[in-house]
């Protein structure tokens, strides 16, 4: 089976293929031809993620899933949420991802409940009909960045059951556990494979 992957992110796509396994082709947006920008409007992960999906089906009509993930922080009512790759932005301009860490440690100063989450919400649509499943990993924010490895909040994301953050810990441990990978892990659990 074939399914678009609404993303051109090289290592989402071999992670998802890795994960489907061997029964599911994982295509691309580049190979499918599709190059312009998919329209990500909603205010929640789930709405986001079905725009996405639904917009590539509607167009292509081919079968798809697409992604959509937030950092969710306890103290900050599920702050940065949705707007995690946006959170320090402001007048339309991108933020970096060193601004939106910074952002969030300012925030984070002085709280003492420093409980968080990655969520990431996946949609698939086959045939027309509409899942979604979501994959879920918790932690804590740090004090202060640690680790170079990883990207956006990785420096400052320590998973339940580790001391060190995703940027301390690595790929490695970062596969096994990450929301990412529990997203996909119950995608290939709804595809039956
Ligand atoms: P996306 O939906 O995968 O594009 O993720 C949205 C934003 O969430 C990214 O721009 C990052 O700021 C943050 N994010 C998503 N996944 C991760 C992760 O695994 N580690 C750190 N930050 C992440």
């Amino acid at each position: 089976m074939k399914l678009v992957f609404a993303t051109n992110n090289q290592h989402k796509l071999s992670e998802a293929q890795e994960i489907l396994g061997r029964k599911v082709e994982v295509v691309s947006l580049d190979r499918l031809g599709c190059h312009e920008e998919i329209p990500e409007t909603a205010d929640t992960l789930s709405g986001n993620s079905l725009q996405k999906a639904r917009y590539i089906f509607d167009k292509y009509h081919v079968n798809c899933f697409a992604d959509d993930t937030g950092l969710e922080v306890s103290a900050l009512d599920g702050a940065p949420g949705v707007y995690s790759a946006r959170y320090a932005g402001h007048d339309g301009l991108h933020p970096t991802p060193a601004d939106n860490r910074k952002k969030l440690l300012q925030e984070m100063r002085g709280v003492t409940d420093r409980s968080a989450r990655f969520r990431t919400v996946v949609t698939l649509i086959i045939d027309g009909e509409v899942q979604q499943v979501d994959g879920i990993v918790n932690g804590s924010i740090a004090t202060e960045e640690h680790g170079t490895q990883g990207f956006g909040y990785d420096s400052l994301f320590i998973p339940e059951g580790y001391t060190e953050t995703f940027a301390e810990l690595g790929e490695e441990v970062k596969n096994k556990i990450s929301h990412r990978a529990r997203a996909m892990q119950a995608l290939a659990r709804l595809l039956q494979l």
